[in-house]
């Protein structure tokens, strides 16, 4: 139990911009520590990235598709915080074919997904820290010592001693202009065009389009990804929901494409990848404007200490879910 009033001096008020992993992870490490913190969150709900799309009859994770643990500290977090119950290994069979065409497996390594969906992770995380969801902050002005955050309806969201950006790095910059902090802005350098788009779809096939593997990594110009989301622990799915990511040069080239077109096209790609003669029943597809990083720096974070505003996110460590974990808990121990 914290032995903190809000009279200690060394009590902030710190607002977070962003409810992913990196977002929840830096809430609730700040509140164990006794800050006041509330996080603001876009969307209509927490997850970000590690997201997971409604479809007939069930979910689909149509953003991150498993996770790897390097760190015990973040297995550890996981268990504390999203709970053992909402995430498990999934045990699928993964190929990656070479330039030759060849299909060989995958290393051995623990995967992990959250069950029954991705979501149930950051749902179970964002119970620990205050969530103001459907809120998109535009700007912060300075006022005094404090910042002020103001939504793009130009509502006052509260005044923050701290501000910690966890946004992709396109949006982080928008907003640090936004509030004349240009020189932080500067520093992001190029890193918006560090993340590259990805067009994917989640197809319903009644019956398995391929028996060779759950998951591939294809030798395609189209196909980036497919992976059998039924696979996953405690999916329970009739038929199969699979899941399908375009490639980054794909995306980018079709980045404005209906969504419809976009299924029929990525669909072909995989009945031709798997010889499957059949349809799918359902298919829903999802535009990401920002997925995976490329970023070429690491810093791990951003922190600007006088100003009081810090900037984490995959992108700046790794570009991954584990990397998004770390960048959060390093900038929480660089506040102190
Ligand atoms: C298609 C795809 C596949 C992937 N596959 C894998 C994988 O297999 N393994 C893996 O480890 N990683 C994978 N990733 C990457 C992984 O999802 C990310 O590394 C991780 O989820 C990033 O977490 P984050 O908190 O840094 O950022 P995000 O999850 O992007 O969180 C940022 C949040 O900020 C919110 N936001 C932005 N601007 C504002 C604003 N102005 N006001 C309020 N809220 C705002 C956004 O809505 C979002 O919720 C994948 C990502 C995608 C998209």
């Amino acid at each position: 139990m914290l032995n903190v009033t809000s009279d200690t001096p060394s009590i902030r008020s710190i607002a977070i911009i962003g409810s992913g992993l990196a977002g929840l992870t830096a809430g609730i490490l700040l509140g164990r520590k006794g800050h006041h913190v509330r996080v603001f969150e876009k969307s209509r709900g927490p997850g970000g990235r590690m997201s997971s799309k409604r479809v007939s009859g069930s979910s689909a994770d149509i953003g991150a598709q498993y996770f790897t643990v390097r760190h015990p500290e973040f297995l550890a977090f996981l268990k504390a915080y999203a709970g053992a119950d909402n995430f498990a290994p999934w045990q699928g069979r993964f190929g990656f074919q070479g330039d030759d065409k060849q299909w060989q497996a995958f290393p051995e390594e623990t995967r992990y997904v959250g069950v029954p969906r991705m979501t149930a992770i950051t749902r179970a995380l964002s119970e620990h820290v205050p969530v103001t969801a459907q809120v998109r902050i535009a700007k912060l002005e300075r006022v005094g010592e404090q910042w002020r955050l103001i939504c793009t309806e130009g509502n006052d969201h509260g005044s923050y001693d701290q501000v910690i950006i966890t946004a992709p790095p396109a949006q982080a910059r928008d907003l640090l202009e936004a509030s004349g902090l240009n020189e932080l802005a500067g520093g992001l350098g190029h890193s918006e065009d560090s993340i590259l788009a990805c067009w994917a779809v989640a197809a319903h096939f009644e019956e398995a389009p391929s028996d060779d593997f759950d998951a591939m990594r294809p030798d395609s110009d189209v196909l980036y990804w497919v992976a059998n989301n039924s696979s996953k622990p405690e999916r329970n799915d009739q038929g199969q929901w699979w899941v399908l990511h375009a490639t980054p040069e794909w995306t980018q080239a079709h980045v404005e494409e209906p969504a419809e077109k976009v299924s029929e096209q990525l669909l072909a790609a995989f009945y031709e990848l798997t010889g499957y003669q059949g349809a799918a029943t359902d298919a829903v597809a999802h535009r990401w404007l920002y997925a995976r990083s490329v970023q070429q720096e690491q810093p791990g974070y951003l922190l600007e200490p006088g100003l009081g505003v810090g900037l984490a996110g995959d992108w700046l460590n790794g570009g991954r879910v584990e990397g998004a974990w770390e960048s959060a808990t390093r900038l929480v121990e660089a506040l102190g």
